[in-house]
């Protein structure tokens, strides 16, 4: 993040450059350099974000373009209204384009964007009513407050303020409850899911959002250029778009404005300097840009950016980052708490396995298991491998449908539910590979497991975190997720990037996560799993505390010893088989739990 003196700096620097006695060349490249801002901060939430790559981005520059060109030329529209016609039309293409290729899994998106791109630059370039290849001629000047933007210079300050709002909104949305669940894509569906978030629904939008970021830039250029033609929203600005944002940064909103800059002031230079240098005039540029991607993805994945922060860091200290860190966690209790949900009385049965069965394929994993749970109370899972322990969790947290038989939660079946709504009725969990986004802080990966507790109106709520309208919300969240940290005993670590913490405590803040979402029963897969004795020891005390706070628990577990003196009930599975179930005492002493264990494969 830029701070204070840093942004005043860009900002005189950006406010002074047009007035200075620079060349018109010097503007124009600026002009550029803002213009491909646009489109790489839209990539940035999309790709750098969202995990999500694109190469189709010049298209969308391309209908934003088209579409102010066409309905000002040939109907002398407003640009205004050509602004607003562009992001509606792209809005509803990357819409249906979304919808389509967002579903399809690992290269197929990127494929499907290649695709999209070069068939619209040869739509536009067939298409008679456009102009063909030639495209369109004669597009007036924006016009605003009756001032014409007929020169660079003039349309320089509407095109800086497009790419700084460009900047402020997707800092302010990643900072917020949705950017949140946006930043959760990159670890994969399967986490963000189970903290309640729509994982397809956010995809799409900011698949739609990086869209409308290009077809703003797409208008802009129009009406700078004054025409349009096909050449520059192919294929090849589309990647270079993305080197731009690789380049620059493509995890950080300032990134992608360092990428259009160094990518533009390159291209120039190389322009100049390799033909005189080899001697030949061919497009040796595209080699060089392909040679510096690579030195990039070898040796500064993140790109270049971070390599600014750490300079800017040496020249202007940060102050005091306690206190910085402390305003937006809302410590001051100004924030309207997140109501709660009520809780069963003590002693009532809130989940209730009924012959519950799954086979996989000819494999029966689960046969027919019976259990139930009641109320502050903890049930352990036990069993040797692959008995059909992290099965059974999966049945109940939705991530597996039933084959067979029937799973009530809190008096409601829930074994045709999906993992997303099963958390919604206050079903916490935690995963047996620890699945947390390692470079956010603690406290805002926390955050996350209070989704559903708040943002009703999906977009209403995108909006209003780009616009910092969200800031009640925001602190009751975080105000949430700091209570729940310091309830398991992380208070000191809110702050520090979760990637950073020894894996026993990212176990807790995985529970700390759960309890954000106000569940009535905790489901914990193998918690004590790679943990030390001491920590496995802290671990128990923590999950003897909730219970007395009147917390249910289940835990499927390996650790004996840790499961014996924690739990008040047992049942134990061999071969997808329940073989047992009593209190600790009666288990141990079963002649047929200490066969499958002492004669068994554990
Ligand atoms: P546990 O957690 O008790 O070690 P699991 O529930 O992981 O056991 O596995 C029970 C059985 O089901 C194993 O034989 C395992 O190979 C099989 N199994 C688990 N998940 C799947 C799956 N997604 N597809 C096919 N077989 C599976
Ligand atoms: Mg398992």
């Amino acid at each position: 993040m830029l701070k204070r003196p840093g942004i005043i700096i860009l900002a005189l620097a950006v406010a002074l450059l047009p007035v200075l006695p620079v060349p018109n060349f010097w503007v124009t490249q600026a002009n550029y350099i803002g213009l491909y801002s646009i489109v790489c901060i839209g990539l940035v939430l999309l790709t750098g974000v969202g995990g999500l790559t694109s190469f189709g981005q010049a298209a969308f520059v391309g209908l934003g373009a088209y579409a102010t060109g066409y309905l000002t030329t040939q109907f002398g529209l407003s640009s205004w209204l050509g602004l607003l016609a562009g992001l509606v039309i792209t809005g509803i293409c990357a819409y249906a384009l979304g919808t389509i290729t967002l579903r399809m899994s690992g290269h197929y998106l990127p494929l499907a964007t290649i695709a999209w791109g070069l068939s619209l630059y040869f739509l536009f370039g067939n298409m008679e009513w456009l102009g063909k290849y030639d495209g369109i001629s004669g597009i007036s000047p924006i016009s605003l407050f009756g001032i014409s933007l007929d020169t660079g210079r003039s349309i320089y300050y509407l095109i800086w303020f497009f790419a700084l709002s460009a900047v402020w909104v997707s800092v302010n949305l990643l900072n917020s409850r949705p950017g949140r669940a946006m930043r959760a894509l990159k670890g994969g569906t399967g986490m963000a899911e189970a903290m309640g978030v729509n994982t397809a629904q956010y995809k799409i939008t900011v698949f739609v959002l990086a869209a409308l970021f290009a077809a703003i830039s797409g208008w802009l250029y129009a009406h700078f250029q004054r025409a349009v033609n096909p050449t520059p929203f192919g294929l090849n600005m589309g990647i270079q778009y993305l080197m731009m944002a690789v380049i620059g940064g493509a995890g950080h909103v300032w990134g992608g404005l360092l990428g259009a800059l160094i990518m533009t002031l390159l291209q120039d230079k190389l322009q100049v300097w390799l033909p005189s240098l080899l001697g030949t005039n061919g497009n040796i540029e595209i080699i060089v840009y392909g040679l510096i991607l690579i030195l990039i993805l070898q040796y500064a994945q993140e790109g270049i950016w971070p390599f600014v922060v750490n300079i800017w860091r040496r020249v202007m200290p940060a102050k005091a980052p306690a206190s910085a860190a402390k305003a937006d966690t809302a410590g001051d209790g100004a924030a309207v708490p997140l109501s709660t949900r009520s809780k069963p009385d003590a002693g009532a049965v809130i989940l209730e396995v009924d012959k519950a069965r799954k086979e996989f394929g000819g494999l029966v994993a689960v046969n027919d298991v019976s259990f139930q749970l009641k109320s502050a109370d903890i049930i352990g899972l036990i069993g040797p491998n692959g008995a059909g322990k992290s099965t059974m969790f999966n049945l109940i947290s939705g991530v597996f449908g039933v084959t067979r038989g029937k799973i009530m939660f809190n008096g409601e079946p829930i074994d045709r539910l999906g993992a997303r709504q099963i958390v919604a009725r206050g079903l916490g969990r935690t995963f047996q590979h620890v699945q947390l986004l390692p470079t956010m802080s603690v406290l805002e990966n926390v955050a996350i497991g209070a989704h559903l507790r708040t943002g009703r109106g999906h977009l209403k709520n995108v909006a209003a975190a780009m616009f910092r309208l969200d800031r009640a919300q925001e602190c009751a969240l975080l105000q949430e997720a700091e209570h729940q940290l310091r309830r398991v005993g992380l208070g000191d670590y809110l702050h520090v990037e979760a990637g950073s913490l020894a894996l026993g405590q990212q176990r807790i803040l995985e529970i700390a996560r759960a309890l954000c979402s106000d569940p009535i029963l905790l489901l914990l897969d193998e918690p004590a799993a790679g943990l030390r004795y001491k920590e496995k020891q802290a671990l128990a005390d923590l999950l003897r505390q909730l219970r007395d706070e009147g917390m249910s628990i289940l835990l499927v577990e390996h650790d004996m010893d840790f499961v014996m003196e924690l739990t008040d009930h047992l049942v134990v599975m061999e071969f997808g088989t329940k073989i047992s179930e009593g209190t600790p005492e009666q288990v141990q002493n079963d002649p047929v739990v200490l066969e499958a264990y002492l004669g068994g494969v554990d």
